[in-house]
């Protein structure tokens, strides 16, 4: 059985979350606030935390940074919040993706199962070193990419990039994380390299540049992965 843990102060939300998340099996426990959420998480080991950003006693990225400490569970953010510097706060501070109020039970659910479904895939096993797409596939070991059996030749800039994001199928990845591995802290702020070297790499390996299938922007995040 799934375990999940809902951060949520909000009772209304928390039990129509609880109502149908155990409808479809998972086993769920709720916290109303941060400190709660801390004591659960230790102590029932969820699979996956759904977390309210604004909590009564802490704020959601404390939450998280908290749990990072000592887990690699997925964190999957609720925010009534617009600002995206909020969500980019949260997914820097190591959670893996994040969904807006309101949202739809469907929608929900469907992220719910893709975040458990990427703990079973990221990160890489050790032995997965090829990674095929429809058009393109990637040697992570021989360090190339190749398409219809030709190479691809990448620059060692574009091959770190790549690289990261390959590693992280599905998740958004933020600017800051890319920056900071990429080009070092200094230039942690330096969006427009990212703008250059992400239309570099599609120009390389999409079919339509302009519409991307797998080099997918999240407009004022940061990129993603999709296969
Ligand atoms: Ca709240």
């Amino acid at each position: 059985m799934t375990r999940v843990l809902v951060v949520e102060d909000d009772p209304q939300l928390v039990r129509a979350l609880v109502i149908n998340m155990q409808a479809r099996q998972y086993g769920v426990d709720a916290a109303p606030d941060g400190t709660t959420a801390l004591r659960l998480a230790a102590a029932r080991r969820p699979d996956v935390v759904l977390l309210d950003l604004g909590l009564p006693d802490m704020d959601g990225v404390e939450v998280i940074k908290a749990l990072r400490g000592w887990t690699r569970t997925p964190i999957l953010v609720l925010s009534a919040r617009r600002a995206s510097e909020e969500k980019v706060a949260a997914l820097d501070a190591g959670a893996d993706d994040y969904i807006t109020k309101p949202f739809s039970m469907d929608e929900l659910l469907a992220r719910l199962r893709a975040a458990v479904r990427r703990t079973e895939t990221v990160p890489l096993a050790p032995e997965t070193t090829l990674v095929r797409t429809g058009d393109f596939t990637i040697d992570l070991l021989a360090k190339k990419a190749g398409r219809d059996g030709r190479d691809i030749r990448l620059t060692p800039t574009e091959w770190h990039l790549l690289e990261i994001l390959v590693t992280n199928p599905g998740r958004l990845v933020t600017q800051r994380q890319l920056l900071q591995e990429v080009w070092g802290p200094a230039y942690a702020t330096k969006t427009n390299y990212l703008r250059v070297y992400m239309a570099q790499l599609r120009r390389k390996l999409e079919t339509d540049p302009a519409h991307p299938r797998y080099l997918i922007t999240e407009p004022g995040m940061g990129y993603r992965f999709e296969t």
